[in-house]
């Protein structure tokens, strides 16, 4: 999208173009804006009219079916990938900077996050409303404004959009930072899983159940990294379903463990 454009929209979109699991038909007009007035005008508009909407962030939690997504899909664009200091451990970062990014950013300059976060490959704007980060404010738009909240009004059940969040971290130094950042990469605490979450070792229990080395067509479970289900290309998102649903019915079955899901399904069949 080049400079000065506010908002770019696409009509009849397909989904598996914009998430990470790449499965998902078109939604009606998928959009990414450029500034805070266009994330509240989309938001406007859509109330106005009644037209469903649905925020897309980088897609690594919602895995989208082949019917797609009725009404507008909202994405935040390049604009909204920021970091910057508020004070020495107050970072401020835009909603669509990749949690990654933001945690190296932090890590340069001597500032570390709870463990658990360095495993999250999404957007900070998704990851702030489900994972455990310290907000101390959130500037969301809605569909009347764009204003500030504090930490309580986020949540998985926040109704919105979050352009930024202002979260505090640990001050450890940039060598301690650094090295915290590197072993969280090579070796997490709390290994990432993709798909399932409930067992200290996703992966130990994944195994003792013998559901590595699995596939239903072109989805699969690998023998490497049975956390991570993963799309060898061409999969749908019924596949995906059919192949969650029987691993963790089949967890449950031998092992006695109830796993839950941590992907949500959305759009129609
Ligand atoms: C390989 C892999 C490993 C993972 N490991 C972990 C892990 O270790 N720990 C963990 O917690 N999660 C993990 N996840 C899950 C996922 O990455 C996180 O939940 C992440 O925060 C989701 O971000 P996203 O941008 O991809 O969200 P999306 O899937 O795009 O969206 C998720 C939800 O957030 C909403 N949303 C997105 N952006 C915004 C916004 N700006 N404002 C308001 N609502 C918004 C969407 O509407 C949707 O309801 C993993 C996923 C994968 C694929």
């Amino acid at each position: 999208m080049s400079d000065g454009v506010r908002a770019a929209v696409l009509f009849d979109e397909p989904l598996a173009r914009h998430t990470a699991w790449r499965t998902g038909g078109p939604c009606d007009a998928y959009v990414v804006a450029n500034d805070e007035e266009a994330v509240q005008t989309v938001l406007a508009d859509c109330k106005a009219v009644g037209w469903k909407l649905t925020v897309l962030g980088a897609g690594t939690r919602s895995v989208v079916r082949e019917g797609g997504l009725e009404g507008v899909v909202l994405k935040l664009g390049q604009a909204f990938v920021s970091c910057a200091f508020v004070e020495p451990d107050l970072l401020v970062i835009g909603g669509a900077t990749p949690v990654p990014a933001a945690l190296a950013f932090a890590a340069s300059h001597g500032l570390a996050a709870d463990p658990a976060l360095y495993a999250v490959p999404g957007t900070f704007g998704a990851s702030v409303l489900m994972d455990d980060w310290h907000v101390a404010s959130a500037r969301v738009a809605r569909s009347r404004r764009v204003g500030e909240v504090d930490a309580a009004a986020l949540g998985p059940r926040f109704k919105g959009v979050v352009v930024e969040a202002t979260v505090r971290l640990e001050r450890v130094g940039s060598i301690e930072a650094e090295a915290r950042f590197r072993r969280a990469l090579k070796k997490p605490d709390i290994p990432p899983s993709s798909w399932v979450v409930g067992a200290r070792s996703v992966r130990a229990e994944l195994r003792r159940a013998s559901l590595e080395r699995i596939r239903l067509r072109q989805v699969a479970i690998p023998v490497e990294a049975p956390e991570l289900m993963v799309n060898l290309g061409g999969g749908t998102a019924r596949d995906m379903h059919l192949l969650h649903r029987s691993a963790v019915e089949r967890v449950r079955r031998v092992r006695g463990v109830k796993l839950e899901t941590r992907i949500k399904w959305v759009g129609s069949n």
